[in-house]
């Protein structure tokens, strides 16, 4: 493995996605400043990309980038999701490794020092792995560990378990996971896509700093939804598997029904039977078109072109550069 030990002034940008995250946005910043002077051979940026939020937290941001020239701020123009959020920081960043990291300490910045040895050790990407997850309830904990487990189960991208987006990428990978223009993105599952050597790191993932979960259930579902769809179409095999059962049961029905008609002097009747076949059969029919209709839906955003997010403005980063990031709409300051 080709090592990266002689890398002398590298660059390092870490993307903090943010959403309504006044109450703890103070300490992040702080606790990635102090991580910043320990850190010895790196030039940092800090790209904080504020998701759309309604209360201070831009407002913060914006006035520790008048005062710290390592902190830069992407202000979106409405919210748009942690993902995209974490897609708009990584079109941001200029570094030779890009970190990302929530913006709620939930992920503790001192691990990046390993993640950097990691990195120098030829590695290109370094993911977080959760040995614990303090502070967050049962309910959460194993329906994530169910979706890991289902994900893996489904899609043909070995995606690594309770792994989340915490986590280091070499330049390579940030340039492969850019080229990839989909609107509805699963960064772990890209990233896994993309290859390349990478590594799991083990780290105890802390609670909450302050605040809420800035994801509740509803954009639970949708984000695992979202995983499964982006990385496998076997749920459109659902529809094939289900006709064929109750293609089957029917068989059976039949036979039975026969083998009493001619056999004894029963008939089968009742409407009773007919309502369940007709509710079993409608049910599943309406369950593969949802999923059919997932697909499409998909599609439908593919094809619109839109762009992924749009940027109200930039703050703290140079004039030239917001010109050449992918929202050429966005004002520099
Ligand atoms: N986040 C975001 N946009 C959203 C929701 C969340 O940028 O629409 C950010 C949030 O500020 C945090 C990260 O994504 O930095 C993870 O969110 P959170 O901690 O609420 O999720 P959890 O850890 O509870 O899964
Ligand atoms: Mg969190």
């Amino acid at each position: 493995m080709n090592e990266r030990s002689g890398i002398g002034n590298a660059l390092l940008s870490v993307v903090v996605p943010c959403f309504n995250e006044e109450a703890v946005i103070g300490e992040t910043l702080n606790r990635l400043a102090a991580f910043c002077d320990q850190l010895e051979g790196f030039t940092v940026e800090l790209i904080f990309v504020d998701d759309g939020s309604r209360d201070n937290t831009r407002a913060i941001l914006k006035a520790r980038a008048q005062l710290d020239a390592s902190v830069r701020v992407v202000g979106f123009a409405r919210n748009f999701g942690h993902q995209i959020a974490v897609s708009a920081g990584i079109d941001a960043a200029r570094g030779d490794a890009v970190v990302l990291i929530d913006a709620d300490l939930q992920d503790p910045p001192e691990v990046i020092h390993e993640m950097i040895e990691l990195w120098r050790a030829g590695f290109d990407v370094i993911y977080g792995t959760r040995t614990e997850r303090e502070g967050e309830s049962f309910f959460k904990k194993t329906t994530a560990k169910a979706f890991y487990r289902l994900l893996n189960h489904l899609s043909d991208v070995a995606i690594p378990f309770d792994t989340g987006d915490f986590r280091l990428m070499s330049r390579p990978v940030v340039d492969a996971l850019r080229a990839m223009p989909e609107r509805d993105r699963f960064i772990r599952g890209m990233v896994s896509w993309v290859g390349f050597r990478q590594v799991a790191l083990p780290y105890k993932r802390a609670s909450r700093f302050a605040g809420e979960s800035k994801y509740p259930l509803r954009k639970m579902i949708r984000f695992a939804v979202d995983g499964i769809l982006s990385f496998s179409t076997k749920p459109l095999q659902i529809a094939i598997g289900f006709g064929m059962f109750s293609a089957l049961l029917a068989l059976a029905g039949i036979v039975y029904a026969l083998t009493l008609r001619i056999f004894t002097n029963i008939w089968i009747e009742g409407w009773t039977a007919i309502m369940i076949a007709v509710l079993f059969l409608g049910g599943g029919q309406l369950i593969c078109l949802g999923i059919l209709g997932e697909y499409v839906g998909r599609i439908y955003r593919e094809v619109k072109r839109r762009p992924m997010y749009v940027v109200q403005e930039y703050v703290g980063f140079s004039v030239q550069e917001p010109s050449s990031l992918r929202n050429p709409t966005a004002t520099a300051q």
